[in-house]
């Protein structure tokens, strides 16, 4: 590659990797854009890892004014995220006509949703913008006994704060008329029986292959059972089932139930229906009815596709194409709302958004960013195939964006106190609050009844005439341990010393939850949160709510309550 040329790429993508992330560009990712644009580049890498790193030390040393200034001067339409860039990993889709693309995200509101929906909310939202379509939140509600208002709720905010906009929200159980007038038609149709059969009967006979008898009711007789349904059977009495091949191989096809009794209070139809469809039933008339064009779900379904399509045969239905991906899984963490549901009840956790759980609630509180989610599922894109993903990778894509802008502080976990004698009147004493940032920390000591806190950990490691350095101030000789403090005196400047760190005297009370895996070899990890508590310096103060900040040499954290000074770990 020409060698100008090439600077002028490093510095082109530098300048907009800076742009992007909080004004300082990465050398890894510039490096990355050069040799993704330039694949036959490869030979000459060290000189692109050379002229790509000079070009960012330089870019990282102009304001974010400066910066976003010099990219709008090189190519304007590089200081917009592209479209296309933001949702790298969706590949196209078979039979897309721009602009009359439809998706949906069918959850149904029977938990809070969890990393799992996000992958597949932001895939469905992602390809409906992708073809400037039209992307519906679908509450596939269908359960009275399950779901619940505030599941409703909690999937809404849930999108909202991944930023995905549905341009239409509607619920499954707005339809059961709808619903039953397709039923009807297979009714007619002599496609369909009422069975008696009980639950363990049904399904040896499916397992066998073997038809019962109430499949021999014709259409007439079965119409007036179906009314039935309605009135007078009780749950668990009678469903409604497709007739099939009892001996298809697909086990999932062979006379499927598409209607149950269920009594209980819905949260919108109230007492209204008893008679419900089956996730599978309602999926192909709600696809339908929704004018869908692109069908999404998890792989796990795939046996239910040859439903799904036997159903949009005998109905006349609208045949959308049919995507599947992969259910997205992670290390030690429940992706799934059975998985969850019981951490809940036993109390192992606080509620749906203990920061220990991978709901979307949960990783908020924690502090991971919805930009990290959507950047580390499009990342992971829509493959079929299975991967165990580990929560690191997420951690790793937060912590490239919050790096640039999270401030600098020092936090002491269980604080003793150091008395200093000899030190100088007056010492003032600065640290940068961000690395990048001009920003100073200033704090001015007495010298004259000085003492400062440091962590026991570190305490625990001095010993009777250690001469170390108090980070930033000055050097101390250790001359007395005692069970919860220590004397020293002042000892001049040596940075060569061993570093400790330290908080000032009128330091604030602070609470830092740190967590770890919610499992550890299947079994619930009764250590996954530890309370550690200290102090942290006064310049603290001025940490907003819901701020992240670095604590030196312990992570991330982010700030939850103010009042008594409560973060939570985000990661290291
Ligand atoms: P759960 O086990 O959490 O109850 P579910 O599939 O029953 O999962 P739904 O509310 O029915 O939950 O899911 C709505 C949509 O979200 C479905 O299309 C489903 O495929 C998708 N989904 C659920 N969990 C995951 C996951 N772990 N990874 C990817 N997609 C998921
Ligand atoms: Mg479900």
């Amino acid at each position: 590659m020409d060698k100008n040329v090439l600077r002028e790429l490093a510095r082109k993508y530098a300048l907009q990797n800076a742009v992007f992330f909080g004004g300082r560009a990465n050398a890894g990712a510039v490096i990355g854009k050069i040799i993704a644009e330039n694949p036959g580049a490869k030979s000459s890498i060290t000189e692109i890892q050379l002229v790509a790193r000079e070009e960012t030390e330089k870019i990282n040393k102009l304001s974010s004014e400066e910066q976003r200034k010099t990219l709008s001067l090189i190519d304007p339409s590089m200081l917009e995220k592209k479209e296309k860039e933001q949702r790298k990993g969706l590949p196209e889709l078979v039979n897309a006509v721009r602009g009359s693309v439809v998706t949906r995200f069918p959850p149904e509101p029977n938990g809070y949703p969890h990393l799992g929906h996000g992958k597949a909310a932001i895939i469905d939202e992602g390809y409906a913008r992708m073809y400037d379509g039209k992307f519906i939140l679908r509450f596939d509600d269908t359960n009275p006994v399950k779901e619940r208002e505030e599941y409703y709720e909690a999937i809404q905010n849930g999108l909202e704060w991944l930023g995905i906009k549905p341009d239409k929200i509607k619920n499954t159980s707005d339809d059961m008329e709808k619903i039953y007038r397709y039923a009807e038609k297979l009714i007619d149709d002599d496609n369909v029986y009422v069975c008696f059969c009980k639950i363990e009967e049904m399904r040896k006979n499916r397992a066998e292959g073997r038809e019962c008898d109430c499949r021999s009711a014709d259409a007439k007789k079965t119409r007036e059972k179906w009314k039935l349904m309605f009135s007078r059977f009780v749950p668990n009495e009678a469903v409604l089932r497709l007739k099939t091949n009892m001996q298809n191989v697909n086990t999932a096809v062979r006379d499927p139930t598409l209607f149950r009794i269920i009594e209980g209070s819905h949260p919108i139809q109230g007492k209204k229906y008893r008679v419900w469809p089956t996730y599978d039933f309602s999926v192909s008339i709600e696809d339908h009815i929704d004018g869908v064009t692109h069908s999404m779900r998890t792989k796990e379904y795939e046996l239910r596709d040859e439903l799904y399509f036997l159903l949009i045969k005998l109905l006349d239905l609208n045949k959308p194409e049919l995507i599947e991906f992969s259910r997205l899984e992670m290390e030690n963490a429940p992706l799934s709302k059975r998985k969850i549901n019981p951490l809940i009840e036993q109390k192992l956790v606080s509620g749906w958004d203990d920061p220990r759980l991978p709901t979307l609630a949960g990783l908020r509180r924690r502090g991971i960013l919805p930009e990290a989610i959507k950047e580390f599922i499009l990342g992971l894109g829509v493959a079929k195939s299975e991967a165990v993903v580990q929560i690191e990778a997420l951690e790793s894509v937060n912590r490239k964006i919050i790096d640039p802008i999270a401030n600098r502080y020092y936090f002491v976990v269980d604080p003793i106190r150091v008395e200093i004698k000899g030190a100088p009147d007056k010492i003032t004493t600065d640290a940068l609050l961000h690395p990048d940032k001009k920003k100073i920390k200033k704090y001015e000591l007495d010298g004259n009844n000085l003492y400062v806190y440091i962590a026991a950990e570190d305490a625990k490691t001095l010993r009777k005439d250690d001469n170390v350095r108090l980070m930033h101030l000055f050097n101390i000789k250790i001359t007395k341990i005692g069970e919860k403090y220590i004397e020293a005196d002042y000892a001049g400047n040596d940075k060569t010393a061993k570093k400790l760190h330290w908080v000032p005297a009128n330091s604030t009370r602070a609470k830092l939850h740190v967590f770890g895996p919610l499992f550890l070899d299947e079994e619930f990890n009764k250590n996954s949160l530890t309370v550690k508590e200290g102090f942290v310096e006064p310049y603290a103060a001025d940490i907003k709510e819901g701020e992240r900040v670095q604590f030196e040499r312990m992570g991330y954290a982010i700030l939850e309550d103010k009042k008594t000074m409560k973060f939570n770990m985000i990661h290291r």
